[in-house]
């Protein structure tokens, strides 16, 4: 066990959501490890305000918060803390309370303010005692002070992290309102200018221009020359008008300049268009809306795993050491030295102010600009390419296993790298039965439209299993349209009936073609990949449920068993456990056994005898076939007594539905682009391999199909190895409070 330390916690810059969930998780994790932990009230104007603007910390004050918008425990610039005096005063608020460890979530602004701090520190504690506001003793216990930064921004502005702590929530605000203007549009015939936030960053608009279909994106980094850009918007959506599009949706990010560092505003774009297309065209600026509501099921989660692990890196660190960044990398939480990310992200800016934009865009990284070529493809009103240089390919698209939104977006992006391609795309419906009941389609540019932003499967999906002579129909199917790939998008059955079909090439040589399998199951139960498309969304659809439910049961001292699916594989269980402060959660990897009841028990009755309000437990629904919800219910209900009583909730198929979030859709996107990469590149070098691609380890790759059988536990349709069970104990540290807790 480390030394004690004392920790303050505070939020800074502008709002983003999510940053409760830092808060929470900061506060937690140091109480679970025994440290003091406190808040600074309004950022850096409540450390040099001091006094009640900075608060010990208990477990329950930071109860309740997880779901909400903003920061519960303030923000607010502060102009003094810019000064000398004012951090010297700021440092002595910090040591007299003992404080040798930040944690700061905020902004680069915000982060760099920590970073001098840190610097002057001996210096004003030089200072303090010469003054004689603090003695020599308690300047030498705290020699320096240890900073680890969080980062809160919307904008996702910052480097060294994939993601910024908002910026997630950020998008599903921006894509439900992009959604909802496009329905409108579409039934006007309209256009619509929509402006969204980023003054120095592109990848709100970037990604809300790939999340939503859009047909036209103006980026910072990538400015435009003036008097050309007009026409090639305009030829543009005319050539989409004429397509048969019915909507037509432009994206400006609100520091988006044209090459000669002019501002390109949204009523210059109106102008243009309505001028030159004689659209009546619609100026929509979504302004604040995108900084607010609750937090998204990623914000709650992932930010819930960067705050335990500030704390985890304070508790090792030693006082003189460099500054952190607590950040992600896909899945991973990465640590680089914070002040090269600041110093990074601040070059970015500076480029783009001084009109280096390739530099500015190399310094993004290559998933934006990845995004970015994307997006060019996918604006397109018609494919580029109609005759290809090589071979035209027949490649077949097809879903297997149950419903998972975003299918819909991978098969869009499917069809049109294909078509752009010049390849000959063929859409199947209802899967592999549909496959030999000849449900084959040739499918045209247009004949997607739409589907980017749509839940379900508009191809159909089902989970039945290939039997007996279903084989011999499938390669009689294959070789009468002559399909030279194959791409599955779906789940476990899909998966399955590949691998069959691989193993049956021997029998049946039309299966010698390159096929691969695109992860697409809200369970997440697939090898290979960290992520499947729809899971997000389903675990979305999940914490908006739970936060209605708490909010009933809070008035009326209640407990809920919430059934989530999964099938065998917890990972909705567990991360929805996280994202909605779940006190348990009931996996079947753990399995349940009745000590383990009766210790919950035990935990409910001392909770609610101490004045708790609200019990959340979570269960996958087949963690025990026996302990099944109904019987939680029960046995909580009958044991607890006046106590508290007890309601169950099945959320069922809800979990499958909706539109699909943005993440699903992002992840779509790439995913289905690399497949078909893949199959084409592999096809026209006469390679037939069948893959699946995976998400693993910050990267994406593909995983050979004979690495099936030792990847998967077939009984329990789940992968051998599964990442997210590492997370169970930042379940159990959220969630576990110290035996003298008071709520
Ligand atoms: P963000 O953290 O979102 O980038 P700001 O740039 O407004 O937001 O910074 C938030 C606060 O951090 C400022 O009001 C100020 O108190 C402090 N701060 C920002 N930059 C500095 C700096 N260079 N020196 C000292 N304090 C700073």
């Amino acid at each position: 066990m480390s030394d004690k330390k004392s920790i303050a916690v505070l939020t800074s810059g502008g709002d983003a959501q999510g940053m409760n969930a830092a808060v929470r998780a900061a506060v937690r994790a140091a109480i679970h490890k025994g440290f003091d932990v406190y808040a600074i009230y309004e950022g850096y104007k409540g450390m040099i305000q001091g006094g009640h603007y900075i608060k010990k910390m208990d477990w329950s004050s930071v109860g309740g918060i997880l779901h909400k918008g903003g920061t519960v425990i303030g923000s607010a610039r502060s102009d003094e803390f810019r000064t000398l005096e004012g951090r010297r005063i700021a440092v002595h608020n910090l040591i007299t309370r003992g404080i040798d460890a930040l944690v700061v979530i905020g902004g680069d602004g915000s982060l760099t303010g920590a970073n001098i701090v840190r610097q002057e520190w001996k210096d004003h504690v030089q200072e303090l005692v010469k003054r004689g506001e603090i003695e020599q003793g308690l300047a030498d216990k705290h020699p320096s002070i240890f900073i680890t930064g969080l980062v809160g921004s919307i904008d996702n502005d910052m480097s060294g992290t994939d993601m910024t702590i908002g910026a997630d929530t950020a998008l599903h605000r921006i894509t439900e309102a992009v959604d909802a203007i496009i329905s409108t549009a579409a039934s006007h015939q309209r256009t619509f200018v929509v402006k969204v936030m980023g003054r120095n960053c592109g990848y709100l608009a970037l990604m809300a221009g790939l999340a939503c279909g859009a047909d036209w994106v103006f980026i910072p980094e990538s400015p435009p020359k003036p008097g050309e850009w007009e026409d090639n918007m305009c030829a543009l959506l005319k050539a989409g008008r004429e397509a048969g599009r019915r909507d037509s949706i432009v994206i400006l990010a609100e520091g988006a300049k044209d090459t000669e560092g002019s501002r390109i505003s949204s009523h210059y774009v109106q102008q243009v268009l309505e001028e030159r297309l004689g659209e009546d065209t619609r100026i929509t600026i979504l302004g604040h809306v995108q900084r607010g509501g609750a937090p998204s099921a990623y914000d709650r989660y992932m930010t819930t795993m960067l705050g335990v692990k500030a704390i985890e890196i304070i508790a090792n660190s030693n006082p003189e050491d460099e500054p952190l960044l607590v950040g992600v990398q896909e899945n991973d939480i990465i640590t680089p030295p914070l002040m090269e990310c600041v110093d990074t992200t601040q070059r970015i800016r500076t480029l783009i102010q001084s009109g280096d934009y390739d530099q500015a865009m190399s310094l993004r990284g290559g998933g934006f600009n990845d995004a970015y070529d994307t997006l060019k493809v996918m604006i397109r009103a018609l494919p580029t390419n109609p005759t290809p240089k090589q071979r035209r390919l027949r490649i077949a698209v097809l879903h297997g296993g149950g419903p998972a939104a975003g299918m819909n977006t991978a098969a869009l992006t499917a069809v049109r790298i294909g078509l752009d391609g010049g390849h000959v795309m063929l859409g199947v419906k209802d899967g592999f039965h549909g496959l030999i009941q000849g449900k084959v389609k040739e499918m045209e540019w247009m004949s997607v439209a739409g589907w980017t932003t749509t839940g379900g499967a508009e191809l159909g999906t089902n989970r039945r299993p290939l039997t007996g002579t279903d084989y011999y129909a499938l390669a009689r199917k294959i070789e009468e349209y002559q399909i030279d790939a194959l791409l599955m998008i779906g789940g476990w059955s899909g998966y399955q009936a590949i691998h069959n079909m691989y193993q049956k090439r021997g029998d049946f040589p039309a299966f010698n073609i390159p096929m691969v399998c695109l992860p697409a199951t809200i369970n997440n139960n697939l090898p290979g990949s960290e992520r499947s498309i729809g899971s997000d969304t389903a675990l979305n659809n999940i914490v908006q449920v739970v936060d209605k439910i708490k909010q009933s049961a809070v008035a009326s001292k209640r407990c809920f068993v919430v059934e989530v699916m999964g099938r065998y594989c917890g990972y909705l269980a567990l991360v929805s456990g996280i994202a909605t402060g779940a006190e348990r959660v009931y996996l079947h990897e753990e399995g349940v056994t009745l000590s383990d009841l009766q210790k919950d028990l035990d935990h409910l009755v001392d909770g609610f005898s101490k004045g708790k309000r609200l019990g959340l437990m979570i269960r996958n629904e087949k963690a025990n076939s026996l302990y099944n919800t109904g019987f939680m219910a029960a046995l909580f209900e009958e044991e607890g007594g006046h106590l508290y009583d007890v309601r169950q909730a099945i959320l069922g198929h809800l979990q499958q539905g909706g539109d699909p979030s943005p993440f699903d859709r992002i992840l779509a996107i790439r995913l289905a682009k690399l497949c078909m990469e893949f199959l084409i590149t592999e096809c026209l070098e006469n390679r037939k391999p069948v893959s699946f691609i995976g998400l693993q380890k910050g990267k994406v790759d593909f995983v050979d199909m004979a690495r099936w059988p030792e990847m998967v536990e077939t009984g329990y349709e789940r992968p051998v190895k599964q990442w997210w069970m590492n997370l169970r104990p930042i379940a159990h540290i959220m969630t576990e409070p110290p035996l003298d807790v008071a709520y």
